[in-house]
């Protein structure tokens, strides 16, 4: 048996580069191909290991030359190509032939599928007018919104996730009509309380920075005990958070200042939001508008675009199996992408599949605090976890590392809205759980307005199962650890917020 073997990766972004960046180092003398659709590949910098579980970073569109250099054995090719369709029987993958100088195909030992996802736009029937609506999920989809916005002056925004609840409040000299289907904004990610406190949080700093004018005395100080009810609707794990993408850019209108509206604080109103709302359809435009939107309550807005910001779609309907006899052959999807077992394999032996476009649901022992989701923190973890599952399968011996399994024990992830640090620990929103049990969860929450905001959920035993944390709380070890531990917190009650008790200490 040859002792160098060759993996191929499609796609180029957070799962796939990590995952070719981890397999070099555990086996540097393999190649490595990665198959890519653009010549920017994204990696991750300025890495910050806050906990066990926690690491926040940064992304950045890196040139293929550059992104390697530094690499401790460079035997990772880049092909700037698309894979149209995949021999898994003869180890085959077929490459675009339109892309000049490409090659047509490529042999492999063992394949990593990491294509990713793509906005799920909405689709009307009308297909003349479908130009006018336009989905967010890279640099050149942004820098079209940035372009359509200059002369625009209304807006409609679709979507209750993370890219709409940000978008909205970044657009400005133009006026916005935000299209949500809940009755609170923000619900891909958060229950209401936290939703307003973030909104609130948004509108007091607009409105003369209320925030820094107050000291921590004069803040309002709550700590609220109480069931999880069916107001707490159970998060999608189809949207994707966007905190930062935004920041390079500056969406701005084509409406004359002087008539745009202002509320009794002097933070700008432009936003209108219809709540409980879908499109139903777009119609032609007039003199007035080059298109109108008709939504669910039967409200008609004349709009410059509409932007769908209304989760993803995974690429794995994009890539074409190739026609095989035997059952073995075939890789088994859901609508989440390919289905993947607990060393990230797929129904195919040698094929592997991280990142977004990889459904982890069917694991057998899935940790009940972990659960997926579309973000960089999990296509990272997944890029590093599955390239250790390729080297252990190769069978032959490769540099040692500590596992990074454990990173699917406990849902973990660190962003920011609005400027305001958002940490999110397991079940944090009780997700799942309300489902399985009719026993109710125990929340307890503590907020300053404008500073932080707490929110953790204990299960029927007493045990932390989600933490929530807005602001600079410094808690997140602290909740991580009790997760882990999972110690009965039933005696506490609401003391476990109290600032003057140290859970850690008491059980030191
Ligand atoms: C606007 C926006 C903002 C976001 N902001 C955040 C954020 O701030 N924080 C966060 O945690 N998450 C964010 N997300 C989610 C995050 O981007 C994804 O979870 C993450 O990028 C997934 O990484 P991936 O490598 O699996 O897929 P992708 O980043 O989608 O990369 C897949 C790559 O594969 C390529 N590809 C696809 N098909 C083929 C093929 N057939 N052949 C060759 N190449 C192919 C694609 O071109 C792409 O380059 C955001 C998402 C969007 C849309």
């Amino acid at each position: 048996m040859s002792q160098s073997k060759h993996l191929i990766i499609v796609g180029g972004g957070i799962a796939g580069v990590t995952c070719a960046q981890s397999y070099n180092y555990l086996r540097p003398n393999d190649k490595i191909t990665i198959i890519s659709q653009s010549p920017l590949l994204k990696s991750v910098f300025n890495v910050n290991k806050i906990s066990k579980t926690l690491e926040e970073f940064q992304v950045k569109e890196s040139n293929v030359n550059d992104l390697f250099n530094g690499e401790k054995n460079n035997n990772i090719e880049i092909v700037i190509s698309s894979v149209t369709a995949i021999d898994t029987d003869k180890h085959i993958v077929y490459l675009d032939d339109n892309v000049v100088n490409s090659k047509s195909e490529l042999t492999f030992d063992y394949l990593c599928i990491c294509s990713g996802a793509r906005p799920n736009v909405i689709k009307i029937e009308n297909v003349e007018l479908q130009k006018y609506i336009i989905g967010i999920r890279d640099t050149e989809t942004v820098k079209d919104l940035k372009e359509r916005l200059l002369g625009a002056r209304r807006v409609v925004i679709v979507g209750n996730g993370g890219i709409a609840l940000e978008l909205v409040h970044e657009i400005s000299m133009c006026e916005v009509i935000w299209s949500i289907k809940d009755n609170h904004v923000g619900n891909a990610f958060f229950d209401s309380d936290a939703a307003s406190f973030l909104y609130d949080s948004k509108h007091l700093g607009d409105g003369g920075d209320q925030q820094t004018k107050k000291d921590d005395s004069s803040l309002n100080l709550m700590i609220v005990d109480r069931s999880l009810n069916g107001e707490d609707l159970p998060m999608s794990n189809r949207s994707s958070i966007g905190p930062q993408w935004y920041c390079k850019y500056k969406f701005i209108g084509g409406v004359d200042a002087s008539k745009i509206k202002t509320n009794n604080n002097g933070s700008v109103d432009n936003i209108g939001i219809e709540y409980e709302t879908t499109v139903v359809n777009l119609l032609e435009g007039d003199s007035e508008y080059p298109v109108y939107v008709l939504l669910s309550n039967g409200k008609k807005y004349g709009c410059d675009f509409i932007v769908s910001a209304t989760g993803v779609l995974t690429n794995h309907d994009t890539i074409r199996t190739i026609p095989t006899t035997s059952a073995t052959s075939t890789l088994e999807c859901s609508n989440d992408g390919y289905i993947v077992n607990e060393n990230m394999m797929t129904s195919v032996n040698d094929v592997f599949a991280a990142g977004d476009v990889a459904d982890l649901s069917k694991w057998p022992n899935l940790s009940p605090l972990w659960f997926q989701m579309k973000l960089w923190s999990q296509a990272r973890t997944m890029g590093r976890y599955t390239a250790q599952c390729i080297a252990k399968h190769t069978g032959l011996p490769y540099t040692d590392e500590i596992s990074t399994r454990f990173e699917f024990e406990i849902f973990a992830h660190v962003t920011r809205f609005f400027n305001l640090k958002v940490v999110m620990l397991g079940l944090y929103n009780g997700q799942q759980q309300q489902q399985q049990s009719s026993k109710p969860l125990t929340i307890y929450h503590k907020v300053k307005p404008g500073k932080s905001y707490i929110k953790i959920t204990l299960n029927q035993e007493g045990r932390l199962i989600g933490a929530l944390l807005i602001g600079e709380t410094d808690l997140e070890e602290t909740f991580e650890n009790l997760m882990m531990n999972q110690i009965d917190l039933s005696r506490f009650g609401s003391d476990i917020l109290n600032s003057d008790v140290d859970i850690e200490d008491y059980f030191d």
